[in-house]
């Protein structure tokens, strides 16, 4: 599903990725890993198109991403869904405009739109909060609408960039809970992050990171980053 295939990206004189090599199976849940400064951040940015390669190969689903048009990153963008740590919600709208907003802007029919978003608002548990506005929403609640807005598209691929960096543990657990739900319902899972709890407890596949480098791939392993 996805192969990074002796990528590296350089800024300046920094090498953030250094010639790295990966495969990520279809349905996978996959942590990335690894001290500030290590470059996840950056292959995070590689693999959603919004950075390009210094040099080597992203394939996802069988084409190699580094090479897309710029007329192309709109489709691509919408197979892979990002979550952010800090929500990025539009704060004059709804959680139901939020997530319709999406759709909006690939021009979905009003029809689709009703039709979908409340379906996706409530497999993450937000149907009955879809009148209120992000400030009125805790961190958590507001996290899960980024993830129905992320997977509004139906995407193949979830990456989550620390989406629970800025949640009390609770809240932290019931994301993680959501985004195994995601997983099991067949999208592939790229999980960033630097909570060890969350690593240790779920027994997952960890790719762990340092100066650009991929310095440990362990399958369903507890790890000390
Ligand atoms: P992580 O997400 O693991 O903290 P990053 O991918 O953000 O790591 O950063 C990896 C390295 O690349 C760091 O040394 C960082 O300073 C550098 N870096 C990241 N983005 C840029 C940029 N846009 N310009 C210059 N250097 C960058």
């Amino acid at each position: 599903m996805i192969e990074v295939i002796g990528l590296s990206k350089q800024y300046g004189n920094i090498l953030a990725v250094d010639n790295i090599n990966a495969k990520i199976e279809r349905g996978e849940f996959v942590f990335l890993v690894g001290p500030s400064g290590a470059g996840k951040s950056t292959l995070i940015k590689l693999l959603v198109c919004e950075e390009r390669p210094t040099s080597g190969k992203i394939i996802v689903a069988e084409r190699n991403i580094a090479k897309l048009l710029p007329s192309e990153l709109p489709y691509y963008r919408r197979k892979v869904g990002v979550v952010f740590q800090d929500f990025k919600l539009l704060p004059q709208k709804t959680v139901y405009e939020n997530v319709a907003f999406a759709l909006e802007v690939c021009d979905a029919t009003r029809a689709e739109i009703e039709d979908k978003v409340p379906k996706i608002l409530d497999l993450v548990g937000m149907l009955k909060r879809r009148n209120n506005l992000p400030s009125e929403l805790s961190g958590g609640e507001r996290q899960r609408v980024s993830i129905a807005r992320a997977m509004i598209h139906n995407p193949k691929i979830l990456i989550a960039d620390e989406p629970t960096g800025n949640l009390d543990p609770v809240n932290a657990w019931e994301i993680v809970d959501l985004l195994e739900r995601v997983n099991n319902l067949g999208t592939t899972i790229i999980f960033a992050t630097h909570n060890k709890s969350i690593v240790d407890r779920l027994k997952r596949r960890v790719i762990l990171m340092k100066g650009g480098k991929i310095v440990s791939d362990r399958i369903k392993g507890g790890y000390a980053i």
